[in-house]
């Protein structure tokens, strides 16, 4: 290696306060020690943990007697399942796809008695696929698209690992599983689902900014099994010492690409040091991005993939998708055209860019007496969760929301989507128009499209054609305006690029 010269500036003259005279005995850090000592360290902490167990799947003969050719049909028919061993090396063998509940939970007959209770018919195909490998203990990546299944994916098997331990609770001395996710809503959401297929009296608590941190510490302080937590006060707490991570031995990070969106990587970091390193991670997406390709790598070990369709998803298809190409000034007669034309039964989410636009838009609506509902990063979490519900129940018919708020938003009888502002990008797009169409019944999505938008334009229309739909002739000649505009710059580029000095 070549040794670096300490002490010299730019001009190659020697700074006088560690000239050799006057600094004699210049200390040597010695990188070996320290890695051996953080090694060491690293071991101390994790010394004395308790065993995990993490294998607990028994294939059924029915699951165990499929054909290759009849797996790699299933799984084709199944909104085209895709696996990988992301294990370097010598790859595993992906388990078959489980085709039925009992397939996989027939030794577990109150999660079965659950299910029943439900009257869920199929595991959905993130279901059928997750769900053989996370029981065998391995990582799992599960890339699917929002209104999928996700959830019980993971939950499932976590409710299985978490009372399934070697060790009893009161032994593990704290909560055994995490699932972080990226907004109050969807961790309230993840909540509920947990509420719902309640298994064995295990007790879920969720933690989130703006809720009661008094009463949330109490719950932590007093022992729970689960909790589902927004990165940014789950590290707080951490911080503060109130909640104990180190019995954890089941982690989700739910909806990763999202929890990147906003910026939370330095608070999962911090609070995945304090996270036992041989636990199981499932970690979930609607995309596969590289932000989420390099957290995998962080933080998942030896993990297998599961991909379920691409970007033209099942929902999509089965929603009609209209694009009008508009000026930015008509927007808002367009859409005032949209809700008058509205069924009793219809049931309408209108997107909008901006925190201040759904504000604008609401009070528009209450001051012609129409109720309306608005969902954004500024309202107080009583008032979001009020929005919601009021949605949900159909108080109001109309929820003029922001991204960041409605993300994975559970609504079934959304009708219609209003893109009133084009998204941020092309998958937006998709997870927004998936808003609709869901469980089955189809759905209108009508998409706002301004100048402004044209970098998008060509992208749009590769999901409009996928999706049989009509494609404007506006939006071909604005993406053709924006490749034309493209070709001019590089050009321009070019001709101004200076001339490069030689390099000595
Ligand atoms: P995701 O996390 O992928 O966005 P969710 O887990 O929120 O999706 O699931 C969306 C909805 O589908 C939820 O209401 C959930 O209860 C429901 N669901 C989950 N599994 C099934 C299934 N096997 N069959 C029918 N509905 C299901
Ligand atoms: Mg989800």
């Amino acid at each position: 290696m070549k040794q670096q010269h300490f002490g010299t500036n730019s001009a190659g003259k020697i700074l006088d306060i560690i000239k050799p005279e006057n600094n004699p005995k210049k200390p040597v850090i010695n990188w070996a020690s320290l890695r051996e000592n953080k090694a060491k360290y690293e071991a101390m902490k994790w010394a004395d943990l308790p065993p995990i167990e993490k294998n607990f799947y028994k294939e059924s003969s029915r699951t165990a007697s499929m054909s290759q050719e009849e797996v790699e049909l299933w799984r084709k028919e199944n909104n085209n399942i895709i696996c990988d061993d992301l294990k370097e090396g010598e790859k595993r063998c992906i388990p078959n796809p489980v085709c039925k509940f009992e397939d996989v939970f027939e030794h577990y007959p109150d999660i079965m008695a659950n299910i029943r209770k439900v009257g869920f018919q199929k595991p959905t195909p993130i279901q059928s696929q997750a769900w053989p490998i996370i029981l065998q203990g391995i990582d799992l990546i599960g890339i699917a698209q929002t209104g999928t299944g996700k959830t019980l994916a993971y939950l499932m098997p976590g409710f299985i690992h978490l009372t399934s331990q070697p060790i009893s609770k009161d032994q593990r001395g704290g909560p055994g599983m995490l699932v972080l996710a990226p907004t109050r809503e969807l961790a309230l959401q993840v909540e509920a689902e947990c509420l719902k297929y309640t298994y064995k009296g295990i007790k879920s608590i969720c933690i989130y900014g703006g809720g009661d941190r008094k009463g949330q510490i109490d719950v932590v302080t007093k022992g729970v099994d689960i909790v589902i937590a927004t990165p940014g006060r789950l590290n707080d707490l951490q911080m503060n010492n109130f909640i104990n991570l180190k019995s954890i031995t089941y982690l989700v990070l739910d909806e990763a690409d999202r929890m990147l969106d906003m910026g939370f990587e330095p608070q999962i970091m911090k609070i995945l040091i304090d996270v036992r390193p041989d636990r199981q991670t499932v970690m979930t997406s609607a995309t596969w991005p590289d932000g989420v390709r390099r957290l995998a790598k962080s933080y998942l070990k030896n993990p297998m993939i599961v991909y379920v369709g691409t970007l033209d998803l099942a929902a999509v298809n089965t929603v009609e998708q209209r694009v009008i190409v508009i000026a930015e000034e008509e927007k808002k007669a367009f859409m005032q055209y949209f809700i008058d034309s509205m069924k009793p039964k219809d049931k309408v989410i209108i997107f909008v860019g901006k925190k201040l636009t759904a504000d604008d838009l609401a009070s528009d609506f209450g001051l012609q007496g129409i109720p309306v509902q608005s969902l954004h990063g500024n309202r107080e979490q009583c008032d979001r969760e009020q929005a919601l519900d009021d949605f949900k129940k159909g108080k109001v018919r109309i929820l003029v929301a922001t991204d960041l708020a409605s993300r994975g938003l559970d609504v079934h009888d959304i009708t219609h989507v209003f893109n009133f502002d084009f998204p941020r990008n092309i998958e937006e797009y998709v997870h927004r128009v998936g808003r609709t169409g869901r469980a089955g019944r189809t759905g209108e999505a009508v998409t706002l499209v301004t100048k402004s938008d044209w970098r998008v334009a060509s992208e749009l229309i590769e999901i409009l054609e996928r999706a049989n739909q009509v494609v404007p002739n506006e939006l071909i000649a604005m993406a053709e305006r924006y490749k034309e505009f493209q070709i001019r710059k590089e050009i321009e580029k070019d001709i101004r690029r200076p001339q490069r000095k030689p390099s000595k």
